[in-house]
């Protein structure tokens, strides 16, 4: 029994029925497949979430190849606002950033870095992590810190240093001198080889995941799995030897059973105690369509300024074009940075977009969408206590793991796909 059908539920269905494993069957309070791939259809137009984008080298296209036809080929660019009011490169312009500052502000950027490399060696938490890199100055100048704080949810200072060590490498990636040196060979500089192809980027099907994720969902019932979907789940109990789960009225009764749902979910399914600290992201989801003249040719941007409560922006008719002469996009912003508030998420986004020129028209709010647990928040060692949950779990005989089962960040449904296949064939 796999509980949820999100890429975690999916990937580890098809691995347990490559195992030989029968009357596989997955179940989910969500009435689709994709878990948090979600789309909301708002008239003629339809949006993600979030930026959603996927690649045609992604280890989940073994286990689903007939994805790929329903997939849209996309050239997305990714820019930021900077917070000197510039729309620039995504995450740093050597050219705006750096050179653009003049010598004066080199001469600090650079003084600030030897003083964090010499001086502030003891990394405790993210922001130590990011300024050891970059520099106070640059971290502060580039918008890096106040981004961090946006994504995160909390000021970098509260973000566990294990997180920033293993999540935040492009950091120290883009820090490092090699990258800038004209004849580097560092990650700015790779070149393709002759005979290698660069992935393709993909975006879901116009009309939205539905028809993507039945090509899946399809797959797995010829090959005997069953969906139960739009269940309401009551209680996971053991009863001699065998799991019991009392879903949708039914009880469904099952020997082995992997987790993918949130852990505070599965954990009150089986009455066991919950770690309240265990804390994540509620995002808000804002759907605008626009008419008049963008103040920016990025098809996805990054909030780095100084103000703002929005986090990126992804504009979907510059995948599938505009509808009626209106653009359309999705805007992500922490909920707690806004009360919880659309109307006020909303009315941030309009003032500070305004202040920066970056829609000039008619800018209409479509609709919005809440979702909680979109991401975990690492603060005040949330992966030992995580940790300790799952193995709780195990203990009782449930294996837990994806993003939510896992309370882990994973940013790609490619990661995603290479977890759930390691911890399935560990077991
Ligand atoms: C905003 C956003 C943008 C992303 N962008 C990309 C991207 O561009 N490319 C990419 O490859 N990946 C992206 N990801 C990450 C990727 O989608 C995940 O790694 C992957 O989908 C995780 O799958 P999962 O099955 O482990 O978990 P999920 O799909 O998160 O959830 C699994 C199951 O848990 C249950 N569940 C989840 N949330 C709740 C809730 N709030 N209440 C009740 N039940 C719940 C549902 O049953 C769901 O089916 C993005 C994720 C988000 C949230």
């Amino acid at each position: 029994m796999i509980l949820g059908a999100g890429i975690s539920g999916l990937v580890s269905a098809s691995v347990l029925s490559q195992q030989g494993c029968s009357n596989i069957v997955v179940v989910d309070e969500y009435a689709h497949v994709g878990g948090n791939h979600i789309d909301c259809t708002i008239g003629p137009y339809t949006f993600d979430i979030g930026s959603l984008i996927f690649q045609d080298d992604s280890p989940l296209l073994a286990h689903f190849p007939g994805l790929l036809p329903h997939y849209v080929p996309i050239n997305p660019t990714w820019g930021r606002l900077n917070p000197q009011g510039v729309v620039t490169e995504y995450p740093i312009s050597f050219r705006v950033d750096l050179f653009g500052a003049g010598p004066a502000e080199w001469v600090r950027i650079l003084s600030s870095v030897a003083f964090c490399r010499l001086f502030r060696r003891k990394l405790s938490n993210a922001r130590d992590f990011a300024q050891f890199w970059v520099g106070a100055r640059l971290l502060n100048r580039s918008g890096l810190e106040h981004y961090m704080k946006r994504f995160y949810g909390l000021p970098p200072e509260q973000i566990d240093i294990k997180f920033a060590e293993s999540r935040m490498l492009w950091i120290k990636e883009h820090a490092s001198l090699r990258r800038w040196l004209p004849f580097s060979r560092g990650p700015n500089r790779r070149r393709q080889s002759k005979d290698s192809v660069p992935n393709r980027q993909l975006a879901r099907p116009r009309e939205g995941f539905a028809r993507l994720y039945q090509a899946a969902s399809d797959q797995l019932e010829q090959h005997g799995v069953k969906f139960l979907l739009g269940t309401d789940m009551r209680s996971l109990q053991k009863e001699g030897g065998v799991f019991v789960l009392d879903a949708g009225g039914r009880r469904l009764v099952a020997k082995r059973v992997v987790s993918t749902v949130p852990l505070p979910r599965v954990q009150r399914l089986c009455d066991m105690h919950l770690d309240e600290n265990l804390r994540t992201i509620t995002l808000i989801s804002l759907f605008f369509s626009f008419s008049g003249t963008r103040g920016f040719g990025y098809s996805i941007l990054y909030n780095f300024s100084h103000a703002g409560a929005w986090k990126r922006l992804t504009i979907y008719s510059d995948f599938y074009g505009p509808i009626d002469g209106r653009e359309y996009f999705a805007v992500e912003v922490n909920a707690d940075h806004v009360s919880g508030s659309v109307e006020a998420a909303a009315e941030d986004f309009r003032r500070h977009t305004s202040e920066n020129r970056l829609f000039d028209g008619d800018l209409r709010l479509e609709g919005s969408h809440s979702i909680s647990n979109a991401y975990p928040i690492y603060t005040d060692h949330a992966d030992q206590r995580a940790a300790s949950a799952i193995s709780r779990l195990k203990e009782f005989g449930i294996e837990s793991l994806g993003r939510q089962g896992g309370f882990d960040y994973q940013p790609t449904s490619r990661d995603t796909t290479l977890k759930a296949e390691a911890a399935l064939r560990q077991t």
